[in-house]
């Protein structure tokens, strides 16, 4: 594969978990750029702790130094509820039908894949990688899926043991190195008055501290 990868979350803040992934999704699947796209208003989850604004500022300290990662702030920027999809159909469209874009996801999100907004239509403008840890099992991944994902998500899965090859619609199960790393637990840290160093890059720490996104109260 090669090309654009492109990496959603709330990133609120963003830490070393998602970095390590962008970065061993890039070398995995050989992309020449990984976006991180800060979402706004997310549809199934309660809305972010911090700015929209500070959430974009910490995206772009976070890459800083890495030519490989790049912010894309399109869906803070849109009016209105935000899905992947139109995301997708708009970089899609600026990069061209030449440049393969591979949406990335956590193996969290790939169990409710099925309830994305236009979900089917994700298929059809590039291919999907899902970070696994390790102990993530195709087996019992598939004793809890809907039978919409079993009959038209699991066809689409390549084998684990051949390196992913860029076909349209295909998805690969990408091993990522554990980071139980998460969002959650450092905003919690924070509002317990507790260090959260080298949990994330130390610029993304200082920015929220000075901010004062998380401490104690919020
Ligand atoms: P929260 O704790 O607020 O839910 P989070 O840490 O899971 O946040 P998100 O911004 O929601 O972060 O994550 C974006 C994507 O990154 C999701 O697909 C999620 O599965 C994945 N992800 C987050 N943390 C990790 C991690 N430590 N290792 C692998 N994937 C991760």
């Amino acid at each position: 594969m090669a090309g654009t990868g492109i990496f959603g979350g709330s990133f609120d803040p963003i830490h070393h978990g998602h970095l390590r992934i962008a970065e061993e999704f890039a070398d995995a699947l050989g992309l020449a750029t990984v976006r991180l796209v800060p979402t706004a208003n997310p549809p199934h989850r309660k809305g972010a702790v911090a700015s929209d604004a500070a959430r974009l500022a910490m995206c772009q300290l976070a890459c800083e130094g890495n030519a490989r990662l790049q912010v894309d702030d399109r869906e803070l920027r849109r009016e209105g509820v935000c899905y992947t999809i139109d995301t997708l159909v708009e970089i899609g469209a600026e990069l061209g039908p030449e440049a393969p874009l591979t949406w990335l996801i956590g193996a969290d999100s790939f169990l409710s894949l099925d309830r994305w907004h236009r979900w089917r239509e994700l298929f059809d403008l590039g291919c999907l990688a899902v970070a696994c840890r390790p102990g993530f099992d195709l087996v019992r991944w598939q004793e809890r899926a809907s039978a919409a994902l079993l009959e038209e998500v699991l066809p689409r899965i390549q084998s684990l043991s051949v390196t992913p090859t860029y076909k349209m619609g295909t998805i690969a199960l990408l091993p990522t190195t554990p980071l139980a790393i998460s969002s959650t637990a450092i905003r919690a840290q924070l509002a317990a008055g507790h260090s959260a160093r080298y949990l994330l890059p130390d610029a993304v720490l200082d920015y929220a501290e000075r901010h004062l996104l998380y401490g104690p109260g919020k």
